[in-house]
């Protein structure tokens, strides 16, 4: 067992009080209540002012210290890299200057990602004409109206994971629990698309009454965020979905091949499917706008979701139960490759996504401590996507993650997975047809979010 290191945990706790102070006045700030600081506005300090040092920022957002080989600050602003060999050159793609920070802060809020793509080569190392990024937001779509409710003009957007529907569709996509007590002469089994969308919808309910717009990505059970079915979809849209993604080269002509030729339903739901139905989730999220996402996972043991029976899909309950919270963050040195991949990269540096992000996700982790009573998972895990692909933030449960919904969706994200599904109790909870637990889980969001806005609830 490790010896933990109470100096740490008094360093976080230190950490965790700054950034509530900075919450409370951006928030506030948010809701024009106060005008910004004039530390915010410090040109020659914009990122770092929003309660982060740079040490603390660049370690979150790299897992692999190559990371660090695609940027560089100077006296005039922020370069960003094709490549490490790039750097060495200093020949920079594309150079954000500090005044045009403010600029960027909203681009990344109103624009979607082909606008700042577009934006992001035309400029190159350039100055952009401020002037004219000052008229492209009078549309003011991320102004909030002002009202009485707590939440009143807070937009927030719940994404429920994967797609649920029958338990067919749940062990396509290989995301349900079934436990047998008698060696497969009776079943018990539930699927997490489910769940995840039942529990975003009482939340959703919750939220509105206190005067927040909601946006659910799905709102049905087995409905995708294409708003159909994987069958509807297959029968309607696979065809031409290939033909545009072989053209637009996200695929080549031997996987087009594959896909249309070979594959089982299966398949191409795993190797097409699913990366496309992201993508249009985090294209539902950013055109909302939101002022916060939350992105609504249920946990399984990992070594246990591993021992299920290939036949009859069958699992044994375990003991294990914990929870955490992913963020954005915790880049790979391989996942720069694409010029995509490294605006997300500029976004955390540039915008308050990252403060923003871990300020909801550790009262969120806090939560699924106090709320649900499951303990926060270990940072010293030997899991493997803890070890390998997670940063630990310092706040119990957090971790950055480069996962695809935390690198595309431009906004504070947390990522929560409050539980063990297979774990014995709660999957007797879970079954449980007065969705107490669910209804728990929902709660302890809700409070999340609640302490994040800072707002009395009664
Ligand atoms: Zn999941």
């Amino acid at each position: 067992m490790k010896v933990i290191d109470t100096t740490k945990y008094f360093l976080a706790g230190l950490f965790i009080t700054v950034l509530f102070y900075f919450s409370i006045n951006s928030q506030l700030e948010k809701i024009g209540a106060i005008a910004p600081s004039s530390e915010q506005s410090d040109k020659s300090n914009p990122t770092f002012s929003a309660g982060i040092s740079e040490a603390e920022l660049t370690r979150l957002i790299a897992k692999s210290p190559e990371v660090h080989e695609y940027y560089s600050f100077d006296n005039e602003g922020l370069n960003i890299y094709a490549s490490p060999e790039d750097k060495t050159l200093n020949k920079a793609e594309c150079k954000i200057y500090y005044e045009e920070f403010a600029v960027f802060n909203r681009l990344f809020k109103a624009a979607d990602i082909e606008t700042l793509k577009a934006i992001y080569s035309q400029k190159d190392t350039s100055r952009i004409d401020l002037e004219h990024y000052n008229g492209y937001f009078s549309e003011n779509d991320y102004q909030h109206v002002d009202g009485s409710l707590p939440l009143s003009g807070i937009k927030i957007a719940l994404d429920p994971g994967h797609i649920g529907g029958d338990m067919e569709m749940a062990i396509l996509e290989g995301k349900y629990v079934r436990i047998s007590k008698d060696k497969g002469k009776t079943v018990s089994e539930f699927n997490e698309g489910n769940i995840a969308l039942e529990t975003a919808q009482i939340l959703a309910k919750k939220l509105i009454a206190l005067g927040a717009k909601v946006m659910l990505t799905r709102d049905k059970k087995g409905v995708s965020a294409f708003n159909s079915t994987y069958d509807e979809w297959l029968q309607n849209d696979f065809e031409t979905a290939l033909k545009t993604e072989l053209e637009a080269d996200n695929i080549d002509q031997k996987q087009y091949t594959f896909l249309k030729t070979k594959a089982d339903k299966k398949e191409i739901f795993h190797d097409f499917f699913k990366g496309l139905e992201i993508k249009e989730r985090a294209r539902k999220i950013n055109s909302f706008h939101p002022d916060l996402c939350l992105i609504m996972h249920y946990n399984v043991d990992e070594e246990n979701y591993w021992q299920r029976d290939r036949v009859q899909n069958l699992m044994t309950s375990t003991e294990q139960n914990y929870s955490m919270v992913f963020m954005p963050g915790a880049f790979l040195s391989n996942e720069l490759g694409e010029v995509e991949e490294r605006i997300q990269l500029l976004r955390l540096l540039v915008t308050n996504d990252v403060v923003e992000s871990m300020k909801l996700s550790s009262f969120v982790a806090e939560e699924f401590t106090n709320t649900l009573k499951v303990p926060a998972i270990s940072p010293y895990s030997e899991m493997g996507y803890i070890k390998r692909v997670s940063v630990f933030t310092g706040n119990p449960g957090v971790f950055a993650r480069n996962l695809a919904l935390t690198r595309m969706i431009h906004a504070p994200v947390c990522y929560g997975e409050p539980l063990c599904q297979d774990n014995d109790k709660e999957f007797q909870q879970l079954l449980d047809s007065n969705k107490s637990r669910v209804k728990d889980v929902a709660d302890a969001y809700f409070n999340g979010i609640i302490k994040y806005f800072k707002r009395q609830v009664q």
